[in-house]
């Protein structure tokens, strides 16, 4: 048996207004090199001028990863030829990255797990290529785009907890609003190490697996990746280590180049960059703007509002849907009330029509309305289903739909305590029938309470008075 350890290194490009050294626009959807500046083209002379919002959204992301932050941090070159990358170098970071030695939680198999991260930089994006028959084009929209790459330790050992930590750290970026985080869009990409060892305290020779461009991917690479060097030691052989590439249509890697051909890129520090002071009271600002994330908010609503992991996991899916809980119960709502409700009817109505949770009719307020309808037994747990239903298709809030149907219950116990009076003191003779054996003379009672009341006095409460109130003497 082989002990799989996995290692990732993490690319996801920034959300800022622009690129990271240079004043051209960072957006995804333009037309192709329309978004440039000389900087991005590497025009000879260039200046760069580092973005602030890009250091900060770096900093905001390296604190959510529990990092410590430098005093000062540096940018470097990065030497190497590629037609994607003019400048005949990247800027990024090698002797002072933004974050070091941080951790991210993940959940897996029914336990908690620290993933630690050994380092996060704040580096550029490089054009991008499409490849035709027998030519390519290049697009320089992305070139420069701010990207942070995030190297986590070699310690996963499996690939659901690569890929719950990918989720982990995917979530960051949206809960932080650093990025958008789509693989969909090449936003987030990932590069994976794996390796096989026999005994624990060992490590095997790890093999690289370029630009996987989506988690499931990362999935299916690490899983092949595992079964190819496991034939390989197997068979009496020797890992090498090599850079490989993932072929999704094959499900198997390819390899792209041996240790022998592995890259100098002679790092220096970019002599156009000065190193910057990272002062303590901007990091405090920040850190400040980071919200409560999954993994807290997990933790919280299991030991606080006693939810299982499974309901707290979906309702922090997404930040808007966690906030929305948590308004409903600062509105005053019961927490399991407000989380069946969400992780039911409003989440499937959701689904059903593709309504984010900030376009939702229903609001906080509503529901902790509708909640209370319930709880004071004015309409049965039924019915406001029926209603939530109503009120999310046609937006009309659940208490008017209520009023409009006419349907609220009499709940209150004095209120169909006047009536059950009122019933027994017309039928007088009702307890002694009881007494002498007639029992069903209760249900009679009851209907005549229901009568009265025109069908809205709550069935079980009246029941449960008029038992009480039968077998009190005269
Ligand atoms: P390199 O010097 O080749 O870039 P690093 O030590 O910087 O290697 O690690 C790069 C990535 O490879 C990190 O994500 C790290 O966790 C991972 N890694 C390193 N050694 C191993 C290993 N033996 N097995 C799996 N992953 C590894
Ligand atoms: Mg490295």
């Amino acid at each position: 048996m082989y002990i799989p350890t996995i290692g990732l290194e993490i690319h996801c490009e920034l959300k800022t207004n622009t690129k990271n050294f240079s004043s051209a626009s960072n957006t995804y959807s333009d037309i192709p090199n329309s978004n440039l500046a000389t900087v991005d083209l590497g025009f000879p002379g260039i200046l760069p001028v580092i973005n602030e919002n890009g250091v900060k959204q770096s900093l905001k992301m390296a604190l959510a990863m529990h990092c410590e932050i430098p005093e000062y941090m540096t940018f470097e070159r990065k030497n190497y030829f590629y037609p994607d990358l003019p400048k005949g170098y990247q800027i990024t970071q090698f002797h002072h990255p933004v974050g070091i030695n941080g951790y991210v939680m993940i959940h897996v198999n029914g336990e908690d797990k620290k993933i630690l991260i050994h380092d996060t930089h704040l580096e550029e994006d490089t054009a991008s290529l499409d490849h035709y028959g027998d030519y390519s084009l290049i697009d320089y929209n992305r070139a420069g785009v701010p990207l942070l790459e995030t190297v986590t330790e070699p310690c996963m050992h499996s690939a659901e907890e690569a890929i719950a930590f990918l989720e982990a750290l995917r979530s960051i970026f949206l809960y932080c609003g650093t990025s958008e985080a789509r693989t969909d869009r090449g936003q987030m990409r990932c590069d994976v190490n794996v390796s096989l060892s026999t005994t624990e305290n060992c490590l095997g020779t790890k093999v690289e697996i370029k630009n996987v461009n989506s988690f499931n991917n990362v999935k299916d690479a690490i899983v092949s990746e595992i079964k190819r060097q496991t034939e390989i030691l197997e068979n009496g052989g020797v890992v090498l280590q090599e850079t490989r590439r993932y072929d999704e249509n094959q499900m198997c890697t390819h390899l792209m180049r041996s240790k022998e051909d592995a890259i100098d890129y002679k790092f220096f520090t970019d002599p156009n960059l000065p190193p910057i002071l990272l002062e303590k009271k901007w990091l405090e600002e920040i850190k400040a703007e980071i919200p409560s994330l999954q993994y807290e908010r997990i933790t919280m609503y299991m030991l606080e509002y006693g939810l299982s992991r499974y309901d707290a996991t979906i309702l922090v899916k997404e930040k808007e849907m966690a906030e929305y809980f948590e308004e409903t119960i600062k509105e005053g709502a019961d927490a399991k009330a407000a989380s069946n409700w969400l992780t039911s009817v409003i989440l499937g109505h959701m689904n059903k029509y593709e309504i984010p949770i900030t376009k939702l009719f229903l609001t906080p307020k509503m529901l902790v309305e509708l909640i209370e309808l319930v709880s004071s037994d004015k309409i049965s747990s039924k019915q406001a289903k029926e209603v939530l239903y109503q009120s999310l298709e046609e937006e009309k809030s659940p208490v008017t739909l209520v009023k409009e149907l006419g349907i609220e219950q009499i709940g209150g116990n004095e209120e169909i305590l006047a009536v059950v009076k009122e019933v027994f003191a017309e039928n007088r003779e009702a307890k002694a029938q009881y007494q002498a054996g007639r029992t069903n003379i209760v249900d009679f009672l009851v209907g005549q309470v229901m009568k009265k009341t025109r069908g809205k006095a709550n069935p079980a409460t009246t029941r449960k008075l008029v038992q009480e109130e039968i077998v009190k003497g005269e």
